[in-house]
């Protein structure tokens, strides 16, 4: 199989040099060239997400020198679940992937973009640094996928004070190969500096940088294969078809559920919950585009005002119409995310994340009639114990910790300071 750029590059490069490359050089994403096609028999036997990862990826990875070893890559990334919980009876359910190392969805291509990398690298190659910028979930995923691994390493960049206080914890409880970077600015001067790094030539000629951010194929790729083993162990056991509503910032996540339907997996409607950065759902509306500068909102790893991914969405579906047929759009603010954890903790025992509650409040949204037509599964993507400081007032007491995150949260931490300057950053990738 091979992958081209959203922007019609005519190049066409494999998996595991698209995985390297992260972004095409004419700044497009990677798509592939054609889609592989599955009927359900072709997951019979087919349970775990390991076993239906293996053929799902297959045809991606044909080819390619990492062909191989698919099979050992999934069952080293996929080795926690990812449960399907009823909510209300057979009408309602949750989608929790918030079983990982960091407790957000992030973990799954997190962990599989890793060990992709850990089977590309050569003997004798100059140690890969990973360089990541991030507003919270993504950088403690990378740092927890990377960690100790031999001959490569994670500088993580976040912006002081504007995480939150158990995120923080999340990015600089690492150390050993992870160094974690408190930059005095914001998420964008991170990502700027990011960028100016990899084009930097003094940085070029020291390091082998790579990136591991959400544009990056060998993240979204993994994604399709909850949906695919979500949707079908419901067909199995139920017959019928789930629809999904999908907390979204980036789109990354849903534009894998979009993928994993158009290979046929039996997927239903698919809603893109957003909060009150509205760029998607308005365009979807009106037709034009216009990116927007992020608004902060409960729901911070959705803050969002040009969701990069939706490139991929409109190269699938370049005709407005087509698009529309395919998702639809929802905006919710804070004070609807703040109510719908409240009200959805006494009436169903749930506790949702703010992210997850943009979803749940999306399905309360719905009309009557939408809620019976068929059932649905809002998709949980973070633990709400990582959002304690939001969440415990909003349901009058405390969100338990998983083990795992307990875990992580009791290690003791280690951050260094950088201003908002390439300079800086060059100074103390090129020290270490
Ligand atoms: C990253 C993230 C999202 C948004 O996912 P996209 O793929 O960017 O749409 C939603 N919720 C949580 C908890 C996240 O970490």
């Amino acid at each position: 199989m091979e992958f081209r750029s959203t922007r019609g590059a005519p190049e066409a490069i494999g998996f595991s040099a698209a995985l390297r490359r992260g972004l095409a050089p004419d700044g497009g994403l990677y798509v592939p060239t054609r889609w592989p096609s599955f009927e359900l028999a072709d997951f019979d036997g087919a349970e775990s997400l390991p076993e239906v990862a293996e053929r799902l990826l297959a045809p991606f990875a044909a080819g390619d020198p990492l062909e191989s070893q698919l099979g050992a890559i999934v069952r080293e990334a996929f080795d926690f679940p990812a449960p399907l919980v009823s909510v209300l009876d057979e009408r309602l359910f949750v989608l929790e992937l918030f079983h990982g190392p960091t407790a957000a969805f992030k973990d799954f291509g997190a962990r599989f973009l890793a060990a992709c990398f850990a089977r590309l690298r050569r003997e004798g190659e100059p140690s890969l640094n990973i360089l990541v910028a991030t507003s919270g979930d993504t950088g403690g995923a990378v740092a927890a996928a990377f960690h100790r691994r031999p001959g490569m390493a994670v500088t993580v960049l976040f912006p002081d004070g504007l995480v939150s206080p158990t995120q923080e914890r999340q990015l600089t409880c690492w150390g050993d190969n992870v160094r974690s970077f408190a930059v005095r600015g914001t998420f964008d001067d991170c990502q700027r500096m990011v960028k100016e790094a990899f084009v930097d030539p003094a940085l070029l000629a020291r390091c082998a940088l790579s990136s591991a951010n959400s544009i990056n194929l060998g993240r979204l790729l993994p994604q399709a294969v909850y949906y695919a083993a979500t949707s079908l162990q419901f067909r199995r056991r139920t017959g019928r078809t789930l629809s999904f509503i999908i907390p979204s910032g980036n789109l990354g996540n849903a534009v894998a559920c979009i993928w994993a339907r158009s290979m046929g997996l039996p997927i239903g409607e698919v809603i893109l919950a957003h909060n009150a950065n509205r760029t998607v759902p308005d365009f979807l509306r009106s037709g034009t585009l216009q990116a927007r500068a992020s608004v902060a909102t409960l729901a911070s790893a959705m803050d969002v005002g040009n969701p990069s991914n939706l490139e991929r969405l409109r190269a699938m579906f370049p005709e407005l119409a087509a698009l529309r047929g395919a998702v639809r759009a929802t905006s919710i603010d804070d004070a609807a995310i703040r109510e719908r954890i409240t009200v959805d903790h006494a009436r169903f025992g749930m506790i949702w994340c703010p992210h997850t509650a943009v979803g749940a409040e999306t399905w309360a949204n719905l009309a009557a009639s939408e809620r019976d037509a068929h059932p649905w599964c809002v998709v949980a993507t973070a633990s709400p114990a990582k959002f304690p400081e939001i969440v415990e007032p909003l349901i009058g007491g405390k969100v338990p910790v998983p083990p795992a995150l307990a875990e992580l949260l009791g290690r003791p931490t280690r951050r260094e300071s950088l201003d908002a300057s390439l300079t800086e950053l060059r100074e103390a990738l090129l020290q270490q």
